[in-house]
């Protein structure tokens, strides 16, 4: 008697092994594969950068015949193609961007079994004409990608993927697998229901991204803030800026320009093909920055993003974390930084109030922005209120400003009092500049003219510098204390709110503002210089090999790889990623079986690459002994 075939959790990590070239599943992959492969419907709820695509890509591989992926961009698409053939999957696409005769080429090519997965935009999927050749043939797994579209609650919703029910009616030995980073039960119920997927088992992960590193500053001048960040963390690597207007987007990306940064704009007022470009280079090229209005961001499936940084407040917590989840996804270290101040919190309380909705949607609009202000005003760990907002209970992260260097908060109940007093004496018509002037006692044609030299409250905050009465005022209103009134040109009024604090009844702590680290300090930590530096050691997934790089070789790898990624017309970290990248800079393998024991080197790569990896080692080590 032959031995039993070996079992599918023996077969499904020796796949991700060479063929993924991954030393171990990550989280629940190992399972949802397992499940998957055996023919059972599952969904799917994890992070953007989570390892959502080998949840299909494996089983597909697994089990016999054509998988099936369904998914809405044809970037996306075209992206996990060329990864997939990188590493010697059969894998193509069919979407409207192709020829006919392209598009009938690989139809063939997955009939005739030439094909291990094909994508599919949902229109074609459900076309008859693919229907019906789906029926011929010999299929394995359907695979539902960015399945919230079907949610008519969501943010993203698709027609289309409404009628992808009846792939369970006309399927329904076929296993199906549906993925999100869509988190929010009101949409998971929606999906279930939608795409018939009750008997699916539904798998939850956490949705912590534990290697970015969430950072909010006090805003001095933000822009030379934004470029100490840069320089001091993140020189020559890519990342996104976050402005909210279209002037600032140009505007800031011609000053980061001007100061040697490669930054490039990109919103919707711009000339179709110059938004192309940029986001092409962005794509392709290392270490290009894009500055942006939040029309620039879904579809974006870059994984070596290094810092996401936000000019302007968002709207929301859901917001923000969207968009600061686009720094990362490799699970290497990654920054998502902020700076922001009392203009940011006037700005979006007034584009809500004036705001043509109705009083409902403000309420809910004005408490997501007070959800987020709650985030950036805190003193301690900022990542138990983000994962809190989704549902999930945590400890302090240990890793985000907050907890790496956490902020003084010192017992501001008398401050509190005489800027609540300024504000009442002055007749709630004046704004935060004028009042802190009031406060520290500033003499001049406009305090006379108003006779607020004669005031009590003239002069009695004199023994704190202005970025305190900043900070407090900042405070006050985001603890809605005080309000903004627009109509008056941003006059602060006091609220309910203020009574017992002004009464004396209620004590308030609050925060010192958050001085700038110096860039200097930070360019060490970031270069690697003292490898035990904080927050910039890798955390996660990307951690696996451990000490230092060499930087030259590094730039010799990268140099390598951008010549690969020209000559084979795909993106650098489709030809290997940066945690690889790192990976060979630090061990520098010398034999074909050191380099196959580097993470993100599978047999394909080792085949393609390998003789050209250690030679180009080799080098670097003669010339440096
Ligand atoms: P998602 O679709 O959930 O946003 P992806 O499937 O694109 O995430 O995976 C994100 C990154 O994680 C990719 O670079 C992928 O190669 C990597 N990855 C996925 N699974 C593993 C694993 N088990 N070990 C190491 N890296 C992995
Ligand atoms: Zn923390």
């Amino acid at each position: 008697m032959s031995a039993p075939p070996p079992n599918i959790d023996v077969r499904a990590l020796e796949r991700l092994r060479q063929t993924f070239g991954h030393p171990a599943f990550r989280g629940s992959q190992a399972e949802i594969v397992r499940h998957v492969a055996e023919g059972g419907d599952a969904l799917v709820l994890m992070p953007t950068g989570g390892g959502k695509s080998l949840c299909y890509q494996l089983p597909a591989l697994l089990r016999d015949g054509l998988t099936i992926v369904v998914s809405p961009l044809i970037a996306l698409m075209q992206d996990q193609v060329a990864a997939l053939q990188q590493i010697g999957v059969r894998a193509g696409a069919l979407h409207s961007g192709l020829g006919g005769r392209e598009a009938s080429q690989t139809r063939r090519a997955a009939l005739g079994g030439a094909l291990d997965l094909l994508y599919v935009a949902p229109e074609r999927l459900l076309s008859d004409g693919f229907l019906d050749m789906m029926a011929g043939a010999r299929i394995a797994l359907f695979a539902i990608d960015e399945a919230h579209c079907v949610a008519q609650w969501g943010h993203d919703f698709r027609p289309e993927y409404l009628q992808l029910s009846v792939l369970a009616e006309r399927f329904p030995e076929v296993p199906r697998i549906a993925l999100t980073a869509t988190a929010d039960p009101q949409t998971r119920a929606e999906i279930i229901e939608r795409l018939g997927l009750d008997r699916a088992r539904v798998f939850v992960s956490s949705f912590d991204r534990p290697n970015i590193r969430y950072m909010i500053e006090d805003r001095g001048d933000g822009r030379a803030q934004l470029l100490d960040f840069i320089r001091g963390s993140h020189e020559g690597e890519s990342g996104i800026v976050y402005c909210l207007s279209r002037r600032k987007v140009e505007e800031t990306a011609e000053w980061l320009a001007e100061r040697g940064l490669l930054a490039l704009p990109y919103h919707a007022g711009l000339d179709a093909s110059i938004r192309a470009r940029h986001q092409q280079r962005f794509q392709e090229e290392d270490g290009v920055i894009i500055v942006a209005t939040i029309a620039f961001g879904m579809g974006i499936d870059k994984p070596d993003v290094r810092f996401v940084a936000h000019l302007d407040l968002p709207k929301s917590v859901e917001g923000y974390y969207q968009e600061t989840g686009r720094a990362g996804r490799d699970g290497g270290p990654a920054d998502a930084w902020m700076v922001y101040g009392m203009a940011d919190v006037v700005q979006q309380r007034r584009l809500i109030d004036e705001s043509e909705a109705d009083e409902a949607w403000k309420r809910i609009a004005a408490a997501k922005l007070n959800a987020l202000l709650g985030i950036a005003e805190i003193a301690g760990c900022r990542r138990v209120p983000l994962l809190a907002y989704f549902g999930e209970a945590s400890a302090p992260c240990g890793r985000c400003d907050n907890c790496l260097t956490p902020p003084q908060t010192w017992d501001a109940t008398e401050a509190a009092r005489m800027a609540l007093s300024a504000v009442y004496r002055t007749g709630q018509r004046f704004g935060v500049i004028h009042l802190i002037e009031v406060l520290r006692g500033r003499t001049g044609e406009r305090m006379s003219r108003w006779r607020h030299d004669q005031l009590s409250v003239f002069g009695i905050g004199a023994l704190h510098d202005e970025a305190t009465w900043r900070a407090v005022f900042r405070q006050l209103v985001a603890l809605g204390l005080v309000e903004v009134d627009h109509e008056a040109h941003g006059a602060l009024k006091l609220t309910e709110m203020a009574r017992p604090v002004l009464r004396g009844e209620q004590t308030l702590l609050l925060r010192r503002p958050r001085v700038t680290v110096r860039a200097a300090s930070r360019r060490k930590a970031a270069r690697g210089a003292n490898a035990g530096s904080a927050g910039r050691e890798p955390v996660g997934r990307a951690s696996a090999a451990s000490g230092t790089p060499d930087a030259r070789l590094l730039d010799l790898l990268k140099a390598w790889r951008l010549e690969q990624s020209r000559t084979q017309r795909v993106p650098p970290y489709i030809v290997l990623n940066d945690a690889t990248l790192q990976a060979l800079a630090i061990e520098q393998p010398e034999s074909l079986a050191a380099l196959a024991q580097v993470h993100g080197i599978g047999e394909r790569r080792l085949e393609t690459y390998g003789e050209a990896l250690l030679r180009l080692i080799a080098e670097f080590q003669r010339d440096n002994r």
